[in-house]
């Protein structure tokens, strides 16, 4: 068994030296030079702290939670309660013993677990509820489901569309606010667009919706990219993929705050959990914080800065989504580390195979978008603490060298 290397050290924010430091602590990444993953939005990569937090879990204290009298079962049932309470204060919880954190299998899973066994016991008949049509399915196949189990109920629910304003990867915020009455109690929103990489400001939609509506944020391309603010943010549910933010597939979680409507208590301690996603999770978690999320939310933003202003220069390409220099009236605040983009003239799949004979690992297809969502396809790149400039203008000289 490998020993369990101390916490590597983190060197201050020296030129680049920090970036690279982190850069090597991922070893599929520093493995493979001749590649650059910047497919971080569909998953992550993982670092060496979280690798050895499973192997030496599994060598050490592998058994099931809340089940035995022995050390192992009881470590492993702190291990669990522990990452509870991590990954609420990791999401800026300032009273963690007063929400719950339920573990899943990642944002799909834990979407419609808020919609499954949380949604019908706190709507009633004649509500609203809010649900963006251009997210992720995730994020809008559940409601819509919740909606007909609850007509077969009796309970008519009506689903108000919130729709994005075209070329702005933004939330159309004022039909949101002519849209919200006072039947609007929910609303589903992402945090960061998955293929328009904006910051959807969800501040901005609260104030549209009013302080007595629930928020449910879809955070699966922020947890892990940025600070984390759940009190900033004043939303009831946070719901995210482990994989997306470091940890393994099949981890995650949703966070609920517990203060307006019904208690969230989807199974409790029934079946027995995912310890292996859950102890890679708080690895991640406390990974993330050494490295400290400003700087990786700033080295991730600057380079899908470098690489749409780049893109900027060549005629041959749209970029899709939150722009650079944002009008006054968009309530996107920042685009954080994903460009999305299209050659005029190349079809999306063939640039991806074109930009993988280069090396490059990108995503080429329609994103899982809702019904609203973009109908032609497009070349997807998103980026993580591991990725360079180097990489960034790399790729733009393969783009620049296309007709
Ligand atoms: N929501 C958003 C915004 C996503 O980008 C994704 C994955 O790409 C999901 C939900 C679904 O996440 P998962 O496949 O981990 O359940």
């Amino acid at each position: 068994t490998a020993p369990i290397p101390p916490q590597e050290p983190i060197p201050p924010e020296d030129g680049h030296a920090w970036q690279r430091a982190l850069r090597a602590q991922f070893p599929i990444v520093t493995g493979h030079p001749e590649l650059a993953y910047l497919d971080s939005a569909a998953t992550a990569q993982k670092p060496r702290a979280v690798l050895y937090a499973v192997q030496s879990y599994l060598t050490t204290s592998n058994a099931n939670a809340a089940r035995g009298t022995y050390t192992w079962a009881n470590r492993t049932t702190e291990l669990v309660e522990r990452t509870r309470e991590r990954v609420a204060r990791f999401l800026g919880d300032p009273r963690p013993e007063s929400s719950a954190v339920h573990f899943t299998g990642g944002t799909t899973e834990g979407l419609r677990t808020v919609a499954r066994d949380w949604l019908p016991g706190f709507l009633r008949d004649g509500d609203e509820i809010v649900v963006p049509d251009a997210d992720h399915q995730a994020n809008i196949a559940p409601w819509r489901e919740a909606q007909r189990l609850l007509a077969r109920e009796g309970v008519r629910i009506r689903l108000v569309p919130m729709p994005y304003q075209s070329g702005s990867g933004d939330y159309d915020h004022r039909v949101l606010a002519e849209r919200a009455s006072a039947r609007t109690r929910f609303v589903a929103t992402t945090h960061v667009h998955h293929v328009y990489g904006g910051d959807m400001n969800v501040r901005r939609i609260r104030e549209a919706v009013g302080p007595e509506a629930v928020i449910c944020l879809d955070a699966a391309q922020s947890v892990g990219h940025l600070p984390f603010s759940v009190a900033e943010l004043d939303v009831d549910f946070v719901v995210f993929s482990g994989h997306k933010a470091l940890a393994l597939p099949g981890s995650g979680a949703v966070w609920a705050r517990q203060a307006r409507g019904p208690a969230f208590v989807p199974g409790g301690w029934s079946g027995t959990p995912n310890t292996v996603g859950i102890v890679s999770l708080e690895a991640a978690l406390d990974w993330l914080e050494g490295a400290g999320l400003d700087r990786i939310e700033r080295w991730t933003a600057d380079l899908a800065t470098r690489l749409t202003e780049g893109l900027r220069r060549l005629d041959a390409y749209e970029i899709l989504g939150c722009p650079l220099s944002l009008a006054a009236d968009t309530a996107v605040q920042r685009r954080l580390g994903i460009v999305t983009l299209r050659h005029r003239a190349i079809d999306s799949g063939d640039l991806g195979f074109i930009l993988f004979s280069h090396g490059f690992m990108v995503r080429s297809d329609h994103h899982c978008q809702g019904d609203a969502g973009e109908k032609t396809g497009s070349v997807r790149v998103s980026l993580h603490v591991y990725n360079t400039v180097e990489e960034i203008d790399r790729l733009l000289s393969v783009l620049a060298s296309l007709p």
